[in-house]
């Protein structure tokens, strides 16, 4: 059948600069670029691109451009491009329309809406160049009291603590599951993490048995409703455990990892027969109240003798601080909240688009419900799902979040350049795909180091910043909503992130 979608990407060649090298036609998966001999030069097929602009990267000789298509259909309000095109892509193909990374709609971010405050005169600022500044965050319970026995120096803590893990900046590598991307993407996230000193998070698709002893003690290993890849060994090589119920991308559906991105490795890491399509059932079928949810973090908890966080990730959607709350009192050490800007590997378009809320009001909401019900101590909060920068952390952190999970910031500091073909498995820049040639492009030595120096950055402007506010600890600032005031909201955001309107 004849497409009636234009192409969304116009390529435009120079050429005067195009020597033919033919480089565009190799780094294309797409099959953009081809040599046409009759011709004797480079065309494209725009109808295929992507956008990722892979090609524009490597050509030796600066000589292409990709560019949104200048062709457009009369303007309409109501029926715009994108709706045009997802129409008649289901009138060719009768499917859901997939897609991959978060959602790119125009809600409001209120990042971009919310402003830090400085000292002045009072309080002075403090310069973290001269003075220590301490971004180290403990993630798991705490206790609300200490009890204290000894005098002098043989003080001791008689409080029971419980499991808690540390990382060095409250950023940690959000749930990418081996399979949706590759082995080497995979293995730079867990090296990175390890360098730096936070965690990384394998998903629900295992861990694979060789990166174990190297790189559990840097894992948030996931327990999801698929179970794949579960064992002992698995639960027990790993930092903290991690429940996932939710995913700000997809709430309340399934996952599919289709037939051919389950190569061997995969398949033995999920512990499932190769080449078979890796279905995630939409709810755990063990899971259908509160109690059902404790039994299975108390059995985690049993398998890991105590000893590790067991944190449970949800979406943030309607009436999630309740649940957050039923989370907390099931006996969860860390919970994990995932915005509606949370990205994905695939997922249905209209639920990516359409389900979920913020994170920035969900942080707020949680934080306030757990503070106000006296158990905000027995859990930390991670917030995750369109995390941009030091700036969105820093403001996680004031509006009553513990730590963040980053994952299409990170996806981007190796190369990601969010075209959303993740789905695919055709991914330019080797990460979402298990074809070796294009996973050979990440050389995890390189990704790992672009990673820890995304890391590195974000801490020192978080350190300018909280020196700026005069504060020399990040746990100082979780909650401080008073360091924020909002621009350009209304009354009920203002009301649900618990902040004052600038000037007030
Ligand atoms: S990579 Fe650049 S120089 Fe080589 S064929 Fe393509 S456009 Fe021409
Ligand atoms: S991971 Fe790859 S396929 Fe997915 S959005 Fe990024 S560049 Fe595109």
């Amino acid at each position: 059948m004849k497409s009636f979608i234009p192409p969304e990407f116009q390529v435009y060649r120079d050429e005067d600069r195009c020597d033919q090298c033919r480089g565009c036609e190799r780094q294309c998966s797409f099959g953009v670029h081809s040599y046409d001999q009759d011709r004797d030069s480079i065309i494209s097929d725009e109808s295929k691109c992507a956008g990722c602009q892979r090609c524009v990267i490597f050509c030796p000789m600066d000589a292409l451009t990709i560019r949104p298509s200048p062709s457009s259909y009369r303007p309409n309000s109501s029926w715009t491009r994108e709706k045009m095109d997802d129409l008649k892509k289901q009138a060719e193909t009768g499917g859901v329309i997939l897609t991959g990374c978060g959602s790119d709609k125009p809600f409001r971010i209120y990042w971009d809406h919310m402003v830090l405050n400085a000292s002045q005169v009072t309080n002075p600022s403090i310069d973290p160049l001269r003075e220590p500044m301490e971004l180290r965050t403990f993630l798991g319970p705490k206790p609300d009291f200490l009890k204290i026995s000894g005098e002098g120096k043989d003080v001791a803590i008689e409080t029971e603590i419980g499991p808690n893990v540390v990382v060095e900046a409250p950023i940690l590598f959000s749930a990418m599951s081996y399979g949706a991307i590759s082995y080497q993407a995979f293995k730079s996230l867990a090296m990175a993490a390890c360098d730096f000193g936070t965690f990384f998070n394998t998903g629900e698709g295992g861990l694979p048995k060789e990166l174990r002893s190297d790189y559990g003690r840097c894992a948030v290993v996931q327990v999801a409703s698929g179970r794949y890849g579960i064992d002992a060994e698995y639960l027990n090589c790993a930092a903290a455990v991690e429940i996932k119920v939710g995913q700000g991308a997809k709430p309340g559906i399934g996952g599919h990892l289709p037939a051919e991105k389950v190569s061997s490795l995969v398949a033995e890491t999920r512990m499932i027969p190769e080449g078979t399509d890796a279905i995630s059932p939409a709810p755990h079928h063990d899971i259908y109240s509160i109690e059902d949810l404790s039994m299975l973090i108390y059995a985690l908890k049993e398998a890991t003798n105590y000893e590790k966080p067991i944190s449970v990730k949800i979406a943030a959607v309607h009436n999630f601080a309740a649940i957050a709350s039923g989370i907390v009192r099931a006996g969860a050490d860390i919970i994990a909240i995932d915005g509606l800007r949370g990205g994905t590997g695939a997922a249905p378009k209209t639920i990516r688009d359409n389900v979920g809320i913020p994170i920035e009001l969900a942080i707020s909401s949680v934080d306030r419900r757990l503070r106000d019900e006296g158990i905000r101590n027995s859990c930390s909060l991670l917030a995750a799902g369109g995390i941009r920068c030091s700036g969105d952390v820093i403001k996680a952190i004031a509006l009553g979040a513990d730590g963040v999970y980053i994952g299409t910031a990170a996806l981007i500091a190796m190369g990601c350049t969010l075209c959303q073909k993740c789905y695919t498995g055709r991914c330019n820049w080797g990460i979402c795909t298990q074809d070796p040639r294009l996973a050979g492009r990440i050389n995890p030595h390189i990704a790992s180091r672009r990673l820890t120096n995304l890391l590195r950055a974000w801490s020192a402007e978080i350190k300018e910043m909280l020196g700026g506010m005069g504060i020399n600890a990040i746990e100082s600032l979780r909650g401080n909503r008073d360091h924020l005031r909002g621009v350009g909201l209304y009354e009920w955001e203002l009301d649900v992130l618990g902040i004052k309107g600038a000037g007030e």
